[in-house]
């Protein structure tokens, strides 16, 4: 297949604060829809990449059940030839957790599907996990492994942990290197981001 021009990633939004705003009269949280999620992170707009997005019903993660889990695997395999990467936006309760399952459930994996999601304002969050969905070299995805993305940095989903539900850094692997870190630009840390298989057949 000819490789695309501009990357096109899939979004997809289970819940969690990332996709919460205060309601204007009572200061609640309250999930706003993602399908406005131009208005809502207009950066994302200024990124070359062709972005679309699924909204699940979003629960609060420690509502999770392996049937989410199910259900983002089928989401991913039904839609990993129509796009280069995928993000999903995920409480960080339990992010650690379906990220872990989802990294086991997706045999021959060769494009990148990171997670993200926030404790208060996740705008960088998501933008730097949409950028590395998005990029790719030489046709190939940078990053062609499952992922969590939080506080300018890239950890291999299945070493994580979250540590703190207070400090912003809420995640951290305690026995695998980390694999990008974020600042004006992305360092990658390649010898340490997995090489899928040259043909590694069907996801
Ligand atoms: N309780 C929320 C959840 O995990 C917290 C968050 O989004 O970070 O869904």
């Amino acid at each position: 297949m000819e490789p695309r021009a501009k990357s096109s990633v899939l979004l997809i939004y289970t819940g969690g604060t990332i996709g919460m705003k205060p309601d204007p009269e009572t200061g609640v949280l309250a999930p706003f829809d993602f399908s406005t999620i131009y208005d809502e992170f207009p950066y994302l707009g200024k990124l070359d990449v062709e972005l679309e997005v699924i909204n699940l019903t979003p629960i609060d993660s420690s509502n999770v059940t392996p049937e989410l889990w199910c259900e983002l695997a089928r989401l991913i395999r039904d839609n990993y030839d129509a796009y280069d990467g995928f993000v999903v936006l995920h409480g960080t309760d339990t992010m650690s957790y379906s990220a872990s399952a989802l990294s086991f459930m997706l045999v021959n994996l060769a494009r990148p599907v990171i997670f993200s999601g926030s404790q208060i304002d996740g705008r960088e969050n998501l933008i730097t996990a949409v950028e590395i969905a998005a990029a790719r070299e030489g046709g190939r995805a940078v990053v062609p492994e499952v992922c969590i993305c939080f506080q300018n940095k890239l950890f291999r989903a299945n070493r994580t942990t979250k540590h703190s539900a207070e400090q912003l850094n809420a995640f951290r692997s305690d026995n695998y290197p980390i694999l990008a870190e974020v600042g004006v630009s992305i360092h990658y840390n390649r010898p340490f981001i997995r090489r899928p298989a040259p043909d590694p057949g069907p996801l």
